[in-house]
């Protein structure tokens, strides 16, 4: 895959309609700005890239406090299809996680052969939460349904049902539990990778700052050699459901930001 000279659009999805337990994610884009723009660090990756300069903040998607909204989901998929169609790759910042599926719909038509890597407690593959089809625990359902990835692996989950499992057997997703997390294969992968990080896959002590605490996750470090050992080209990301209203001193939308460093920085290679 061709390499562009173009900067990465930083895009806010400040939409936390559809989350399911408590609100508060809508906050999560500007808690993840002033964290990645404090004086208490600097701008380089662990490979000594001066990251944050390259990432072009294009401001936030306007998204209404609606649930359910099918407006709200078209207006982030055509929000990213702007950026995706003049040549950016795009790191968003959410909001609830439903915001993945409208943004991989514009992915889709653009990277076809799309391998998403997400990062969860939880699989998000329920055919409906409380009668919203557009939950944030659902996105990879509709994104399964919509074709718009070939491959999906999932990590770090310890919360799924036996829908879920039936879900996963259904549309053959790679899905990797917390405890099994040596099980997976990166070099497996071909192709360009979409990298979808909901920050409740963290353990809780790590990042308290999410709706839904589910201990036994992973550390951060994990999360970060996984970043590090994926194969292809990285095209685009998420980092959603910081809650910032259940953070303890900001630790978790530091934590939000470090990824954001670092996919940028994976990105850009
Ligand atoms: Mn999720
Ligand atoms: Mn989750």
């Amino acid at each position: 895959m061709a390499m562009t000279t173009e900067p990465i659009s930083l895009l806010g999805i400040p939409l936390d309609a559809n989350s399911s337990f408590m609100f508060g994610c809508a906050a999560g884009p500007g808690a993840i700005r002033t964290s990645l723009h404090s004086t208490s660090g600097n701008h380089a990756t662990e490979s000594s890239v001066a990251v944050v300069p390259m990432l072009d903040d294009v401001g936030d998607v306007e998204v209404a406090n609606e649930r359910g909204s099918h407006a709200n989901a078209d207006a982030i998929t055509a929000a990213v299809a702007e950026q995706l169609a003049a040549g950016r790759r795009v790191l968003s910042l959410g909001g609830d996680h439903s915001v993945t599926y409208p943004i991989l719909r514009a992915y889709r038509d653009v990277y076809p052969d799309l391998t998403v890597v997400h990062i969860d407690a939880h699989p998000d593959m329920y055919d409906d939460l409380d009668g919203n089809p557009l939950s944030h625990a659902s996105p990879f359902a509709r994104a399964l349904e919509d074709g718009c990835m070939t491959t999906l692996v999932q990590l770090g989950i310890r919360t799924a049902t036996h829908h879920s499992v039936d879900q996963a057997e259904r549309w053959g997703v790679t899905m990797i539990g917390a405890r099994d997390l040596d099980r997976f294969d990166a070099a497996s992968i071909t192709g360009p990778i979409y990298f979808s990080m909901d920050l409740d896959g963290l353990d809780p002590s790590c990042a308290p700052g999410v709706s839904h605490h589910e201990p036994g996750g992973l550390t951060v470090r994990e999360v970060l050699d996984v970043i590090d050992s994926l194969p292809g080209p990285i095209v685009g990301a998420d980092v959603v459901e910081l809650n910032p209203t259940r953070d303890v001193v900001d630790m978790t939308a530091m934590v939000g930001a470090k990824f954001v460093k670092e996919l940028a920085g994976a990105m850009l290679q």
